[in-house]
């Protein structure tokens, strides 16, 4: 029964069942608003009222032989409006971009690039950014599969943790072994890199089974910073014509997803929604270059959220943010 999973979620780790039912709300009945209720209280009091913002840097766009069929920057179906590559030749402009969204406000620093980008490259640049970084800045790894040698050289270079997760329709939507995703999780934990996980990308076709399935993988892992995804339907990427769920039903899904995972840290909800504020959401990310929901290089011009807008939201929702 609803109020009971409600009344007894803060005490107890809730059931694969009782998150399906949870995900079973109505969005327009008052259940709906005792789940956020719920979301909300245990956020804001287990992490003080604190939010954090995690900033993302593209470094490239360039067809992706991963051929994701809701990304914008799949080889199969590339809609972005040019191609780059930033390289250690850039890396003063690097330094500068990072020294500015770390100034403005950034506690997590992102890197991503395509599944395709070299990794020898990858690794020297977040070595050169992490020696202007400040200590207490994590820096994250967004990169395809990877192998331990890869996760020591990682560390090796700084870097603190990898956003990695198994997507839903892995295998069906993209090009990978679901297989090659599990690897790569096993080898972050392993090599103690902290694991940022997600539940995407959610569209309008996903069973609320397969979000439990990630919902409880990110559990099994002990992911501490967790997030959920709406897919964004690009156009000109095979899933577009699916369409995308609506706010109310990602603001369910969030919530549903922080009484699940309990994570320690954060919670997020992307791409920004500021109903999720109210709903368990604690932290918001900032983007920068380019990223596979948008069609253009730099999304902070477009569909993302540069670092200033998500510190004014999360204070409009009434967060403490430290910013050193
Ligand atoms: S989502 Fe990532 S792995 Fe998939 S096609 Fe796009 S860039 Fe490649």
């Amino acid at each position: 029964m609803i109020s009971t999973i409600l009344k007894e979620v803060e005490t107890r780790d809730l059931t694969r069942e009782e998150a399906i039912e949870l995900l079973g709300i109505d969005n327009k009945s008052d259940a709906f608003y005792d789940l956020i209720k719920v979301a909300n209280r245990m956020t804001r009091e287990q992490f003080g009222n604190k939010a954090y913002i995690f900033s993302q840097i593209g470094l490239n766009a360039e067809p992706c032989s991963m051929n994701c069929k809701f990304c914008s920057m799949a080889k199969s179906n590339y809609v972005m409006d040019g191609e780059f590559r930033k390289t250690m030749a850039d890396i003063e402009d690097l330094k500068k971009t990072a020294r500015d969204v770390i100034e403005a406000g950034t506690h997590d620093l992102f890197l991503m690039t395509t599944a395709d980008y070299p990794v020898d490259e990858f690794i020297r640049i977040g070595q050169a950014l992490r020696e202007i970084m400040p200590p207490q800045v994590r820096l994250v790894a967004n990169i395809g599969d990877f192998d331990m040698d890869t996760a020591k050289a990682l560390k090796a270079a700084g870097f603190t943790g990898a956003y990695h997760i198994r997507r839903l329709g892995e295998g069906r939507d993209t090009d990978i072994d679901p297989a090659r995703r599990i690897q790569t999780l096993d080898v972050i934990r392993d090599s103690g890199l902290e694991l940022y996980y997600c539940v995407e990308p959610i569209g309008p076709e996903h069973t609320y089974d397969e979000l439990v399935d990630e919902m409880m993988r990110a559990k099994e892992y002990g992911v501490e910073a967790m997030a959920v995804m709406r897919r964004t339907p690009v156009p000109g990427t095979p899933l577009a014509e699916k369409g995308m769920i609506t706010a109310a039903e990602l603001t369910k899904i969030e919530a549903v997803t922080r009484l699940v995972t309990k994570p320690v840290r954060s919670m997020n909800t992307h791409e920004v929604t500021p109903m999720t504020l109210i709903a368990g959401v604690n932290q918001l990310y900032a983007e920068i270059g380019a990223n596979p929901r948008d069609n253009v290089n730099d999304t902070e011009a477009n569909r993302g959220y540069g670092v200033q807008k998500t510190i004014e939201l999360l204070r409009d929702a009434e967060f403490e943010i430290d910013l050193d």
